[in-house]
């Protein structure tokens, strides 16, 4: 299928690696120009080569720099003139207690999964309704849907951001426009982050890490953790022109591991 996005100009936010990244795989597949952005910019620029010898049509640019910033933000959105697709990303919040939180580390929390996208999308809506095509993705979590205990940081600042984006979605001067916004929740994806929480848990438990890995698949449906290429490809759909009258939604990946209708 041609998902009729070549030429196009995204936005892929922290895609050094991990599902960021196989977002951005996708898309440049496709022909999409892309601005990635990561803090370790010897990884990034390793990953931008990358992507120009994955399709040498497309332009990439790599924007070192953290996005939870409002300079980090300036400097990607300075890369180019305009966006059509925007993926908001950025690391998630370490796992913990909430007794051990204090206000600092909220506040990271939330400039980092709610408040970064949130200023990203002001940036650029207006300019996709404007022009008549948009896409807007947001990576969340699977735990919005169903809440990972030791990961409160992360289960409160995304559902503050999934709460304010249904209504987004629907607003008359952004859904008419072509302007699409939705939020892929990942469950179990294979990536350095969930090796590092699952290896972290173990230990906690005092478990071989491998034995622990292999029990966490067998608790998914599928048997197995999702590969980012998988999750790359559905956000290059969600981000096509078939996808136009998919909006406001919450897009479960997971396996079958989350138990709902
Ligand atoms: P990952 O493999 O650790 O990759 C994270 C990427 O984001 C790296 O390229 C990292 O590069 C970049 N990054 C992190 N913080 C950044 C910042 N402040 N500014 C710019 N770039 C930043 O993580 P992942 O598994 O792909 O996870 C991506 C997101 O999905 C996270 O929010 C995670 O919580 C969420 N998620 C993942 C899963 C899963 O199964 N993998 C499940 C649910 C939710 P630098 O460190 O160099 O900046």
């Amino acid at each position: 299928m041609n998902l009729g996005i070549a030429g196009r100009w995204a936005l892929v936010c922290a895609a050094s690696k991990g599902l960021g990244k196989a977002c951005a795989q996708a898309l440049v597949s496709e022909g999409v120009n892309v601005v990635i952005t990561a803090r370790g910019e010897e990884a990034l620029n390793e990953t931008a080569n990358q992507l120009r010898a994955l399709n040498p049509a497309v332009t990439v640019i790599a924007v070192a720099g953290d996005i939870s910033t409002a300079p980090g933000r300036a400097a990607a959105l300075a890369a180019h003139g305009h966006f059509d697709i925007l993926v908001n990303n950025a690391g998630g919040p370490p796992p913990g207690d909430f007794r051990d939180w204090d206000r600092e580390a909220w506040i990271k929390a939330l400039d980092a999964n709610m408040l970064t996208p949130i200023e990203l999308i002001k940036a650029t809506v207006d300019g996709m309704a404007e022009r008549g095509f948009g896409r807007i993705v947001n990576i969340t979590s699977s735990a919005v849907k169903s809440p990972i205990e030791s990961l409160g940081l992360s289960n409160g600042a995304r559902s503050g951001l999934t709460g304010f984006i249904a209504g987004l979605a629907r607003q008359e001067n952004i859904a008419s426009c072509n302007v699409t916004i939705n939020n892929l929740q990942p469950g179990s994806f294979d990536t350095d982050r969930l090796r590092n929480n699952l290896i972290e848990a173990a230990e906690g438990l005092g478990q071989d890490s491998e034995a622990f890995l292999d029990e966490c698949r067998q608790e998914i449906p599928a048997k197995r953790f999702g590969s980012p290429e998988e999750f790359g490809a559905f956000c290059a759909f969600v981000c096509s022109a078939h996808a136009s009258y998919i909006t406001g939604q919450n897009l479960l990946i997971d396996g079958g591991a989350i138990r709902s209708m």
